[in-house]
C-alpha cells in the first residue's frame, strides 16, 4: 500500500542555493566575495557606478528553502536535498533533482556524488525494509545536446523518443543496467561522466552545452513473477543542466553555437514554466516546450517531487550571472 503520509511529508518543490568558494583564478584577479549567506536567505552586494563614475552598493536579498554556503560538504548537500526523497521513491513517486547555474558555478561538482549516495540508500532499503519484495534498481545515463539525445552508457549512441499513448515516455534504445551493488553503479556513473566530458572537442566547453540526465528507476516484478517484465514503481532523476549563460549565445557569429544557444534558452525557459505549473497544481503542464521537458514528462505527472539546486560563484566578476541564476530560482520557488 502507498504510505500517503510519508509521501505528503516531503515538499513538492524545494529550491536551494549552493555557493562555492572563490577559486584561484578569481583570487588572482582580486575578485571579492559578494555573497552574504544566512540559513535560508542571501544578500548579493552589487557594486554599481553613478553617472559621475563614483561607486555605490546595491543589495539584492533572496529567500529560498535553504542556502548552502562554501563550507557545506557534498554529504550535507545530499542530506539537505535528495536523502528525504529516497524512501518515497518506493511509494510510486517520481522525483527530479536539477543543478542550475552558469558554467563553473559548481553544478557537476554538486551533482556527481548525489546518484551514488542515493543508490547506496536505495539498495539498503531494498536489502532490508523491502527485502524479497521483487524490487530492482536500474540505471541509465544520457544527454541532450542541441535538442538530440545520446546514450552516455553506450558510446554516445543517438537515441530517439516515443510516447506510448499512456503519457509514458520511452527512449528507444536507451541502455538500462540492472544493478545490485554500489561498486557497479559507481563504474557506470564514472563511465557516463567520462563519455560526457570527452566528447568530440573534449573538456568543459562541450559539457556546458548539454543537459546530462542520470536516472535511477525502481521496478518491481509483477506478482513476484520474474518472467514478466518488471514495472516502474518510482524514479529518481539527476539533471546536470547546460550552463545557464549558454542560453544567451543567440547572437554568436557561429551558426551552430547560435542554434545550440537557442535550444538551451528554450529548454531552461520551458523547465521553469513546467515547475511553476506543477507548483500551482495546474492541470496543463507545458511539456512540449522543449526536448528536456518532453523527456521529463512522466516525472512531472502524478506524484512528483522536484529539487532545484542553484549553483553560484561568490565572485564580483560573476555578479550579473549570479543575479540571473537567483532570479530564475526565485521564479521556480
Ligand atoms: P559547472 O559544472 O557548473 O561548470 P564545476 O562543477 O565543473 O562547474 O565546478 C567548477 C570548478 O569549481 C571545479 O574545479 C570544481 O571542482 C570547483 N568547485 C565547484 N564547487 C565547489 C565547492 N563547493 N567546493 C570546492 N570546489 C568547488
Ligand atoms: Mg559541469
Amino acid at each position: 500500500a502507498v504510505d500517503k503520509e510519508k509521501v505528503n511529508s516531503v515538499a513538492k518543490i524545494k529550491v536551494v542555493v549552493r555557493k562555492r568558494p572563490l577559486n584561484k583564478k578569481e583570487l588572482a584577479k582580486n575578485e571579492e566575495d559578494i555573497i552574504e549567506t544566512l540559513s535560508n536567505s542571501l544578500v548579493v552586494h552589487e557594486t554599481k557606478l553613478k553617472v559621475d563614475l563614483t561607486e555605490y552598493m546595491e543589495k539584492h536579498e533572496f529567500v529560498f528553502d535553504a542556502v548552502l554556503n562554501e563550507e557545506v560538504s557534498n554529504d550535507e548537500v545530499y542530506r539537505e536535498t535528495v536523502e528525504p526523497i529516497v524512501p518515497i521513491i518506493f511509494q510510486r513517486t517520481k522525483a527530479t533533482c536539477f543543478a542550475y547555474g552558469q558554467t563553473g558555478s559548481g553544478k557537476t561538482y554538486t551533482m556527481k556524488p548525489l546518484p551514488l549516495k542515493a543508490s547506496r540508500d536505495i539498495l539498503r532499503l531494498m536489502h532490508h525494509t523491502y527485502r524479497n519484495q521483487g524490487f530492482h534498481l536500474f540505471v541509465s545515463f544520457f544527454e541532450i545536446y542541441g535538442g538530440k539525445l545520446y546514450d552516455l552508457l553506450s558510446d554516445r549512441k543517438k537515441l530517439c523518443m516515443r510516447e506510448d499513448g499512456k503519457q509514458q515516455v520511452c527512449i528507444v534504445g536507451l541502455q538500462e543496467f540492472r544493478v545490485s551493488d554500489v561498486e557497479t553503479i559507481k563504474e557506470l556513473i564514472e563511465r557516463g561522466n567520462a563519455t560526457r566530458s570527452t566528447g568530440t572537442t573534449g573538456a568543459n566547453e562541450e559539457s556546458s552545452r548539454s543537459h546530462a540526465i542520470l536516472q535511477l528507476a525502481i521496478k518491481r516484478s509483477v506478482d513476484g513473477k520474474e518472467s514478466k517484465p518488471p514495472r516502474v514503481v518510482g524514479k529518481l532523476s539527476f539533471i546536470d543542466l547546460a550552463g545557464s549563460e549558454r542560453g544567451a549565445d543567440t547572437t554568436d557569429n557561429d551558426k551552430q553555437t547560435r542554434m545550440e544557444g537557442a535550444e538551451i534558452n528554450k529548454s531552461l525557459l520551458a523547465l521553469k514554466e513546467c515547475i511553476r505549473a506543477l507548483d500551482n497544481d495546474q492541470g496543463h503542464i507545458p511539456f512540449r516546450g522543449s526536448k528536456l521537458t518532453e523527456v521529463l514528462r512522466d516525472s512531472f505527472m502524478g506524484n512528483s517531487r522536484t529539487v532545484m539546486i542553484s549553483c553560484i560563484s561568490p565572485s564580483s566578476g560573476s555578479c550579473e550571472h549570479t543575479l540571473n541564476t537567483l532570479r530564475y530560482a526565485d521564479r521556480v520557488k
